[in-house]
């Protein structure tokens, strides 16, 4: 599959798994999903905000990514050195040495998921309103995990919806986008299934908690067959983090409770393959219903 989306020039490769360009067809098709989730979610006023895609490292540390992900997160590295510092880094390079000890360890990372943003910007607000928070955001993220699956991508970007609050609107947001999800899936006439899922929580304490995250359907995935011979891949996730996040930000819902959490979210590249993939690549071919739903 990845051939031939190169072959046919939706991606462009760069040299690098899961770094790829992609061409105006392809832009269109994610922003059409994009517009797409934004008219499912319309009715609900979320707030809106965009961060961009490195947040400051204290945020990753404290919102616990380093701790369950440490092989998925990416650092921002700079030169702080002076002029000899440079021209040793320039010589190196030039003799194709390792330079990397010129790099200097910043203070921001690569965002991981589009809400990791949002818990300390909902903390510093002070207690959350009586009906909670529900936020709508969108960020480019990064993952360290080099593939030569399409779908598998090292950055890409994340929409997702956010409710924080009370636990059972939680329960009820996830659930109703459960719902709504999967019908969205039916109306790009995509096959899928949804079963629940957990996230790659690292080493053997990661193993246990990977365990209890899905016996306790703490996480669900909507999966689309996409690449040939391979599992399904997840194009959608529905998160449910209990007061994970409450608690280590302290977010306090207005009777001072610990806040819960939920999330759903969108992969917006997986879907614009899914589409291509089941749909065909000339975006002008695909079932008039679709196109419909996609550019009403
Ligand atoms: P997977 O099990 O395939 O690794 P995930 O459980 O890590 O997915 P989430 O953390 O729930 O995925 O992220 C939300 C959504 O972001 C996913 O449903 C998927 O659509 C998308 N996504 C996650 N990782 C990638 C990736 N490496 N490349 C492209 N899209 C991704
Ligand atoms: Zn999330
Ligand atoms: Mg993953």
């Amino acid at each position: 599959l990845l051939d031939e989306l190169q072959a046919s020039g939706l991606l462009f490769p760069t040299g690098v798994d899961g770094v790829y360009g992609l061409d105006a067809r392809f832009e269109t098709v994610v922003q059409a999903v994009d517009d797409l989730v934004t008219r499912e979610g319309a009715d609900d006023g979320a707030e809106r905000v965009r961060f961009p895609p490195v947040m400051p490292m204290g945020q990753l540390e404290r919102g616990g990514y380093l701790k369950n992900f440490p092989h998925l997160a990416g650092t921002v590295h700079c030169f702080e050195g002076d002029e000899r510092d440079h021209r040793e880094m320039m010589r190196r390079i030039e003799a194709g040495e390792d330079w990397s000890d010129t790099q200097a360890a910043s203070d921001i990372a690569m965002t991981p998921a589009a809400c990791y943003p949002v818990y300390p910007m909902l903390a510093a607000r002070g207690p959350l309103p009586a009906d909670g928070a529900l936020i709508d955001v969108l960020s480019w993220c990064f993952r360290h995990e080099p593939s030569k699956q399409p779908t598998r991508l090292q950055t890409f970007r994340m929409r997702e919806y956010l409710k924080v609050g009370t636990p059972q609107p939680i329960v009820d947001f996830r659930h109703a986008w459960l719902g709504r999800g999967t019908a969205m899936i039916e109306s790009l006439e995509l096959p899928y299934h949804v079963e629940a899922a957990n996230d790659a929580f690292f080493g053997r304490v990661g193993q246990f908690m990977a365990d209890n995250q899905k016996t306790q359907e703490l996480k669900f995935e909507l999966q689309i067959p996409i690449n040939d011979g391979e599992p399904p891949t997840a194009c959608m996730s529905f998160n449910h983090h209990l007061e994970h996040f409450g608690e280590l930000w302290e977010i306090r819902t207005a009777d001072g409770a610990l806040a819960h959490s939920a999330c759903v979210a969108w992969g917006l590249e997986r879907l614009a393959i899914a589409l291509f993939r089941h749909h065909g690549f000339d975006i002008e071919q695909w079932p008039a219903s679709v196109r419909a739903t996609l550019w009403p």
